[in-house]
């Protein structure tokens, strides 16, 4: 991993327009909205403000390279060498577009350079590498006949993400989209939409065939609705919150449109009592701090059994007194700024709301400085089940520290959520450890560890944290339909 020690250079904007059929083109209305730097709530650029209009574009263009352009005929090895060139350019740029993500999203750079790059660029790889390896199947069926399925491109998708992993989230959803075949219409989210329209300039550039790529920045209910309800669209795959979920399954509905989604959490991080506390307090920092508290799998229920609790506590502590809040171009900067004012005073309310419930705010407990939308890391103990620090999802640099005595309890406690993204356990007894991921209703379950991501490895929520799997060999599924072909051979 490369690592630098001078404050980054501010980079350069180059791409600001709708990419539609592989043209910059403004946005039909001519609209434009601001980008914003959290660090310092300065405009960084204006950018085109698609809608409708530009989606039907957008959706016309990639129906077009779907069908009759050189992206439907290509072998599907050499579709897989074109994602290998995409991710070559996204390593030769490397400084840029993590100076790009810090700039627009003002996550750390250091956490740019050693989370965000390098997980995009696996990712692309990793499902390169399937592109020329999605077999059908030979059938056994009754009779003289000889059936086989064939995996085919959904087709047209639309892809719409938020703003915490702006370059992860479109790896993960072009990844495996360009490996089956698929075409793309891409709405990034509206605070963060520059280092996607960056890497659809990359893409063109890698070779990737006008057209197979499109992207349209704009706001959710006008572009974003525009692509979930058209019926050009086969599949939309959404990363967000499940309010949107809920309105972009009803809008649609009318086209029964394939949807995968990766929504929020409540994710319960447990430490048992004979756990290796430098290493749970470790990851339970870790686990809800990083990115500024702005993960979906953020381990925000820390759940402590009570005989190891106030040296965890203590311990966590510490370590939120020591972190260094600032200029998120600095490589010495550990927490940037939240996203937006929204989100701040988000996150402002949930504190107070913690206070007022009677929890104790052990550090933090309000904005830090007056410019740009920074929070302290925030500890809350003595906090209840049925508070809404434990209940609801914060996105914000907020841990909630729960107790417990009881391993029965506990397990009913920890599944006690609407959501079921991730968990965590950590304790020296395998049976144990293996026993309660068995348990805990979650898409993953971290053992002695937190955050552990890897292309390979599927991930989704259960129950209202998601539809599907996204990652390794199943996240290709939402990509392909099965088209079953039988011949009679008398
Ligand atoms: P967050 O709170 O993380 O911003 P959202 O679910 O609001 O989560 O946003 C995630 C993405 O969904 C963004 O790109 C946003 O513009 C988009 N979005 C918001 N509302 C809608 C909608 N009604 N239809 C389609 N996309 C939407």
């Amino acid at each position: 991993m490369a690592t630098i020690s001078e404050m980054v250079a501010v980079p350069q904007v180059k791409q600001t327009e709708c990419f539609i059929g592989g043209k910059w083109v403004p946005a039909s209305s001519g609209k434009t909205f601001e980008t914003i730097n959290p660090a310092t709530e300065e405009v960084i650029a204006q950018v085109a403000e698609g809608d409708a209009a530009d989606v039907d574009l957008a959706v016309d263009a990639a129906r077009d390279a779907l069908e009759n352009g050189p992206w439907g005929k290509m072998d599907a090895r050499d579709r897989g060498r074109l994602m290998h060139c995409l991710a070559d350019m996204l390593e030769d740029e490397f400084d840029e577009l993590s100076a790009l993500e810090t700039l627009d999203n003002g996550k750390p750079i250091s956490d740019a350079r050693a989370a965000d790059l390098p997980l995009t660029i696996d990712c692309l790889r990793y499902y390169a590498g399937f592109a020329d390896k999605l077999h059908g199947q030979t059938i056994p069926v009754r009779g003289d006949y000889f059936t086989y399925t064939r995996r085919e491109p959904t087709g047209v998708v639309g892809q719409i993400i938020p703003w915490n992993f702006p370059m992860l989230m479109v790896a993960w959803k072009w990844g495996p989209a360009l490996a089956a075949g698929c075409t793309i219409v891409m709405k990034p989210a509206e605070q963060t939409p520059l280092t996607c329209l960056r890497m659809a300039r990359l893409a063109q550039k890698a070779g990737i065939p006008d057209g197979v790529i499109n992207v349209i920045p704009g706001y959710g209910p006008t572009a974003g609705a525009s692509i979930v309800k058209h019926p050009g669209v086969d599949k939309v795959a959404f990363t967000g919150e499940h309010l949107t979920a809920q309105t972009i399954m009803k809008d649609g509905a009318q086209s029964l449109k394939r949807f995968t989604f990766e929504l929020g959490g409540k994710s319960p991080n447990i430490v048992l009592p004979d756990a290796n506390l430098e290493a749970a307090a470790q990851g339970a920092h870790f686990g809800l701090y990083f990115n500024q508290g702005q993960c979906c799998c953020a381990g925000s229920r820390l759940m402590v059994h009570d005989s190891v609790h106030d040296e965890l506590v203590e311990r966590i502590e510490a370590m939120n007194r020591d972190r260094k809040l600032g200029n998120p171009l600095d490589p010495a900067t550990q927490q940037g700024p939240q996203i937006d004012q929204a989100q701040l005073d988000k996150i402002l309310r949930y504190i107070e709301a913690g206070k007022q419930a009677g929890a104790e705010c052990r550090t933090g407990g309000q904005r830090f400085g007056d410019e740009g939308y920074y929070v302290e890391p925030t500890l809350f103990t003595g906090v209840e089940d049925d508070m809404a620090i434990a209940r609801e999802e914060i996105f914000g640099p907020v841990l909630s520290v729960l107790k417990f005595s009881d391993e029965e309890e506990l397990v009913r406690r920890a599944n006690d959520t609407m959501y079921g993204l991730a968990a965590a356990v950590w304790t020296r007894d395998i049976a144990k450890a293996h026993r309660l991921a068995a348990r805990l209703r979650a898409g993953t379950i971290w053992v002695n560890c937190y955050d552990v991501f890897d292309a390979a490895a599927p991930f989704g929520g259960f129950k209202m944290s998601g539809i599907g799997r996204e990652l390794g060999e199943r996240g290709l599924d939402a990509y392909t339909e099965t088209k079953t072909v039988t011949v009679a051979l008398n």
